[in-house]
């Protein structure tokens, strides 16, 4: 059951999509900061993720957080920073291959490597697709002493052609592992609670558009709205940290701080032309029942009329798997368009700007403030007048003419709000059980607020009271 909150003033008129807030066409808008990203040499430490998050902190204040090498994190350890100067393999002094032309070419945290072989040999450290020969992997070897390259399988066989089997290949790779730091950064957007929101999105892929420089783009125009309007009931985090041992750094640091989150999104591949894919909380897939963020996230998509395919809880994927390890066991989901490794460019040179979509950037990030708005705006209230109906007409909450079959909406709103809140159902199970779009429900309650119908439930510690809500999205 969602925690009960204190009355709200009622809501303005709706606000109308896209959000004025953002100059010129949202999509457009995400789609070049997809372009503006997707340059930055990330990884899991180094220059590149700390030029990602810069450029983040140009157009939110992020709080950048450096966890130094060696640093003991949970059951793991912050590895070594990575630093690449140069990487290739040349044929006669040619360049084949060159990672200068692509951060994918070599495999992350490869090398030191200088020496020639032949091509035979070299075949164990190169790494290609014969099912999508136009194509460069994307592979990393972050816990483990490796080295290797990444190719077209196209290319490795215009190689092949050119030198032999046991033709000379030069291999460079001038990089080198050094005591530095993992880099991670949040922007805090303070409601008027110190019940969070988290929204994360991993910051360690380098040169993949749609996993996952398009959920990096989302979050930061999230956050940026989020903070140009008006203040929330909760306290939303917005995380932008490397995949997995950037999550482990944040939640070994954040524990006292991590009972304060209520719900949570990870997001990821949101810019493909896919539909929607929702994975549940793991306290909502093993529970009883959903937890509020994967009720909130169905409902949103319900009503602004997308699809979704709902999947249970997993203990693979992005870092919802730390999340939902079973000692934190946050409530927090994951937000997709098309799951990783469910579309064919998916960890290839094929993730690029093409990929993404201008239309798919703008309903994701209209989706996801949704989802924050429906949990910021779900309470629980009840009934001041619970015997019979109260009388709506005088207090000018009924429409004039009566003999309509169900009447408008916003008349149906009412009369659901007013039955379910009975202090233990919330506005979602209105929303649910009524049909009605939640923000419809959301503005019934307050114009029932405001006429003294429903009031928060005795038991329920009130908090700030009186601060504007943001307009919900119907
Ligand atoms: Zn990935």
């Amino acid at each position: 059951m969602p925690a009960p909150v204190s009355s709200r003033a009622p809501l303005a008129v709706p606000l109308a999509e896209p959000d004025a807030s953002e100059p010129g066409d949202v999509g457009e808008t995400l789609h070049g900061w997809v372009a503006e990203l997707l340059p930055f040499r990330r990884g899991i430490t180094g220059d590149g993720l700390r030029e990602t998050l810069r450029w983040i902190g140009g157009r939110v204040p992020l709080r950048l957080t450096e966890v130094a090498s060696g640093t003991p994190v949970l059951d793991w350890t912050v590895p070594p920073e990575w630093r690449v100067t140069d990487a290739y393999l040349a044929v006669g002094g040619r360049r084949v291959v060159d990672w200068a032309e692509s951060p994918l070419h070599l495999v992350q945290y490869s090398g030191p490597v200088r020496e020639t072989m032949p091509l035979r040999a070299l075949r164990a450290h190169l790494h290609t697709l014969p099912d999508q020969p136009g194509l460069i992997p994307y592979r990393t070897a972050y816990y483990a002493p490796a080295w290797g390259f990444c190719l077209s399988h196209d290319a490795l066989d215009a190689l092949a052609a050119e030198v032999g089997e046991e033709g000379r290949v030069e291999v460079v790779i001038d990089a080198e592992p050094f005591e530095g730091s993992l880099s991670y950064g949040e922007v805090v957007i303070p409601g008027g609670t110190a019940d969070e929101i988290l929204v994360s999105a991993h910051a360690c892929h380098p040169a993949l558009a749609n996993d996952n420089a398009s959920s990096l783009a989302v979050a930061t125009a999230l956050a940026r709205r989020l903070m140009d309007g008006p203040t929330l009931r909760h306290t939303v985090r917005v995380l932008f940290a490397p995949g997995t041992i950037g999550a482990i750094a944040w939640l070994d640091r954040q524990r006292a701080g991590l009972a304060r989150i209520r719900h949570g999104l990870v997001l990821a591949n949101l810019g493909d032309r896919g539909g929607f894919t929702y994975k549940r909380t793991r306290r909502g897939t093993l529970g009883a029942a959903p937890l509020a963020v994967d009720r909130a996230v169905e409902i949103v998509m319900r009503d602004r009329g997308h699809g979704l395919d709902v999947r249970p809880f997993e203990p693979t994927g992005y870092d919802e798997r730390q999340f939902g390890s079973p000692g934190f066991d946050l409530p927090v989901g994951r937000l997709t368009r098309t799951p990783h490794g469910e579309y064919p460019e998916y960890h290839t040179s094929g993730d690029d700007l093409d990929l993404v979509c201008p239309d798919a950037l703008a309903e994701s990030l209209g989706a996801v403030e949704a989802v924050v708005q429906t949990l910021d705006g779900d309470a629980v209230y009840r009934n001041t007048q619970p015997y019979g109906e109260p009388q709506l007409g005088r207090r000018g909450l009924y429409a004039a003419l009566g003999g309509a079959a169900h009447g408008p909406e916003a008349q149906q709103a009412v009369l659901w709000a007013l039955n379910l809140s009975d202090g233990s159902h919330s506005l979602l199970d209105v929303a649910e059980r009524s049909g009605l779009p939640f923000g419809a429900v959301r503005q019934a309650a307050d114009r029932l607020i405001e006429a003294g119908l429903l009031a928060v439930p005795r038991a329920a510690t009130p908090t700030a009271s009186g601060r504007r809500s943001r307009p919900l999205h119907p």
